[in-house]
């Protein structure tokens, strides 16, 4: 049964919300600015939801839950022979993201329609790849919260919320996101923000176990999807850009308990080293590199390949990105940006793929793995398919991780090429950014591309890759100190600003698209239109169609996945990301996706984060969009010295930018524009937060620690003098053209 239009709650009243703040700061607020209680509406307007859940359910959806996720190794190896479930992050073990399900194929996909819809009760942005399982689809959204839903009706079967602190978000990067999920013998898995691994009763909804998978003390978090192989949970953190050290994990599914981990760069070498692959990765490091932890998180790819029984993932950036902070004898330090293989009973080291040695560029290994069989030069091969963040396409040798291809696949000009005898980029030498030389970076930091998941479809042979074409100028930080909290990065991450005012001829742009990429010839055999940012995951079907979230085109799509014609759309009033499934119940075909993301509209517009599933002829139509009325660009007058202004200029740039952007402007669903908080009306309200944290519980911890009264006077000035700008001559947006929103949108 479908979910109408008519079913959405209303949003909460106010009062709540007031409690929630603060009296007396709020109090203080609202006589300055009587806008407030409109824009805090507006911003937990989504939130509060509560479903009723049926407690004694009967018919289909009862049975279901009877034998609620009830996934098995012999299901998992054979996931492609059972094509009506979605059993894993990528679909089946190869992550080909492939389904054999052809009852939506050319012919009749333009008769697509929603089938049903479900609100989740955030308006963040979404990255979560649903699993479907026996009636059920189960989803991670933002928070690391998980739904199940009855996949006939959308109904809510129940919600789990890991409750993680508020204040966690400090230590990530790119958005309280998390992209998946893992099931298996009863129990959706789960890593949260905050560095633990759950396990969930797929029948209840609640917690079997939890494990904390990191050093609290660290600055890590958990937003990848764990993997389940021969009985153990494998996961990854993120944590690259604030000074940790990678590793990954596997923990027994019944008990949680650590079974193997493998860490991806060597510690300090008076402890003594881990394994014979740490001694080896430490004589490609110089300088003191364990005092930052080196970096190479594992924070995306992780694949299980039954035939040759490794367990293949990336590995991400050092830390700090600038080499020349993090090892002054510039290196190779393994194994960062690498691909790495290890036995899947015991974490040991088989191989490894160094894609991009001596990092200075923020070229994470870690996107999509697809492992396929092609024959390859004449010879029948077991591959790894991997488009990197670094703009080159690899193929590897699945059993030996031999180099078989490395072809630019968007636009690259760090280095020309990879020489195939020694596996080396050809890096030129300028793109290495010398202090007082910046270098104008494609891909940038934001990459080629990202977690956005990949498909593979072996009829057409083509791997279809959601592509960045991306530029960010480097600019060395000539003076680097370790920051306690925030970025450790070695740049100078305000300078894009300045740097692009000063050279408007350079390119800027920030697009993404999908391609279909021939693996075999290195050649791109038709691309998708363009959006702004990051474009959505891909899903290929056998009946000859890609389907592809739109990212900010507010869009699912399906493409014709030989000739790339557009052959069907479905508005989304909101930013899809995260890549759809197909799942077949009661002889239906359907097509699931997690939408959410409003890079234009801004965190306090409303949002429309939801599960929409499309079915053949379905007739359910989307509630009409809330009007809104964006916050007015109302600075206080800007009164500040320069001096104060820059001061402020450089603190803003390490503590905050992270989060909301370069110079105050983010205006991504995820976080305030600073430009237009009424906060700036008041030194003592900017305080209660950024001192005082009362708004910890929603993700800005106090900075009480790092920075003094001082420093937030001359950061609000920053921001204050930055809106009197913008308000007198709206400059072009950062980069223009492209949507205001996070400067690096990974990890
Ligand atoms: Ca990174």
């Amino acid at each position: 049964m479908a979910r109408q239009a008519a079913e959405r709650v209303s949003p909460p009243p106010v009062e709540p919300v007031i409690r929630w703040f603060g009296g007396l700061i709020l109090t203080r607020i609202r006589t300055l600015v009587p806008g407030l209680c409109a824009l805090l509406f507006v911003v937990v307007s989504g939130v509060p939801r509560s479903e009723p859940l049926s407690t004694s359910a009967q018919g289909p959806a009862a049975a279901a839950r009877n034998g609620a996720a009830n996934v098995t190794a012999q299901r998992l190896l054979n996931a492609a022979s059972e094509p009506s479930q979605w059993m894993t992050y990528g679909g089946n073990y190869e992550e080909q993201r492939y389904s054999r399900l052809a009852r939506i194929n050319r012919d009749n996909v333009k008769q697509l329609g929603l089938a049903w819809f479900a609100d989740y009760d955030t308006n963040l942005t979404q990255a979560g790849t649903p699993l479907y399982i026996d009636g059920v689809i189960y989803v991670s959204t933002a928070w690391s919260k998980v739904y199940a839903f009855d996949a006939r009706s959308g109904r809510q079967l129940w919600q789990y919320n890991p409750k993680t602190p508020g204040e966690w978000i400090r230590n990530v990067c790119c958005g309280i996101v998390n992209r998946g999920i893992a099931a298996w013998n009863g129990k959706i898995y789960v890593g949260t923000l905050d560095g633990r691994l759950v396990a969930i009763d797929a029948r209840t909804g609640k917690e079997a176990w939890s494990t904390l998978t990191i050093d609290p003390g660290k600055h890590y978090s958990i937003t990848s999807a764990p993997r389940v192989a021969k009985g153990r949970v494998l996961i990854g953190e993120s944590g690259g850009e604030y000074g940790v050290r990678g590793y990954i994990s596997a923990y027994d599914a019944e008990t949680g308990k650590l079974d193997w981990r493998f860490y991806t760069v060597p510690g300090n070498p008076r402890n003594g080293f881990e394994n014979e692959a740490m001694r080896k990765a430490a004589a490609t490091w110089g300088g003191e590199w364990w005092k930052l932890g080196g970096g190479g998180t594992v924070w995306d790819a992780i694949v299980y390949d039954p035939v040759t029984d490794l367990v293949y993932f990336g590995t991400g950036n050092g830390s700090p990105w600038n080499d020349r902070y993090r090892d002054p004898t510039n290196a190779d330090n393994l194994y960062l940006a690498s691909v790495v293989a290890v036995k899947a009973d015991t974490g040991e080291y088989v191989w490894h793929y160094q894609s991009t040695p001596a990092d200075t560029w923020d070229y994470d290994a870690v996107s999509p793995m697809t492992i396929a069989n092609l024959t390859v030069d004449g010879k029948k091969r077991r591959v790894i398919l991997q488009p990197c963040k670094n703009g080159f396409f690899y193929m590897l040798d699945a059993a030996s991780g031999k180099l078989l291809r490395a072809v630019p696949f968007t636009t690259v000009n760090w280095a020309d090429g990879v020489d195939m005898k020694t596996g080396r980029p050809r890096v030129r030498p300028e793109a290495r950014f010398p202090v007082g030389k910046p270098f104008n970076l494609a891909p940038g930091v934001q990459g080629a591309h990202g977690w956005h998941s990949n498909a593979f479809n072996p009829e057409t042979g083509l791997i279809y890759i959601p592509t960045q074409l991306a530029y960010f100028p480097m600019v060395a930080d000539a003076s680097f100190t370790p920051n306690p909290v925030g970025y450790n990065l070695g740049l100078d991450f305000a300078a894009p600003f300045t740097y692009y005012r000063d050279h408007p001829e350079l390119p800027k742009d920030f697009v993404g698209y999908l391609q279909a990429w021939d693996p075999l010839t290195g050649k791109q055999v038709w691309k998708g239109e363009k959006n702004q940012g990051p474009t959505g995951g891909a899903l290929a079907t056998a009946g000859g169609l890609v389907f592809q979230g739109g990212g900010s085109a507010q869009e699912v799509r399906a493409y014709d996945a030989r000739t790339g014609e557009k052959l069907w759309s479905a508005k989304t009033q909101t930013a899809v990301l995260a890549a759809p499934i197909t799942y077949e119940l009661d002889g239906q075909q359907y097509i699931a996706a997690s939408v959410g993301g409003n890079p234009l509209g801004g965190y306090y517009a409303p949002n429309y984060s939801r599960m929409l599933v499309f079915a053949l002829n379905g007739k359910v139509q989307l509630p009409p969009e809330k009007e809104f009325t964006p916050l007015p660009l109302d600075p206080p007058p800007a009164t500040a010295s320069a001096d104060v202004v820059e001061a402020g200029s450089q603190k803003y740039s390490q503590n905050c930018a992270a989060c909301h952007g370069d110079r105050g402007q983010t205006r991504g669903a995820n976080f305030p524009d600073l430009t237009r908080t009424p906060l700036l009306h008041t030194q003592e309200g900017f305080d209660q937060v950024v001192l005082k944290g009362v708004l910890a519980d929603r993700g800005m911890a106090s900075f009480a620690t790092v920075l003094k009264p001082e420093d937030t006077e001359a950061i609000r000035a920053f921001i204050t003098a930055r809106a009197n700008e913008l308000k007198k001559a709206p400059p072009t947006p950062w980069p223009p053209g492209s949507p205001p929103t996070q400067p690096h949108t990974e990890h």
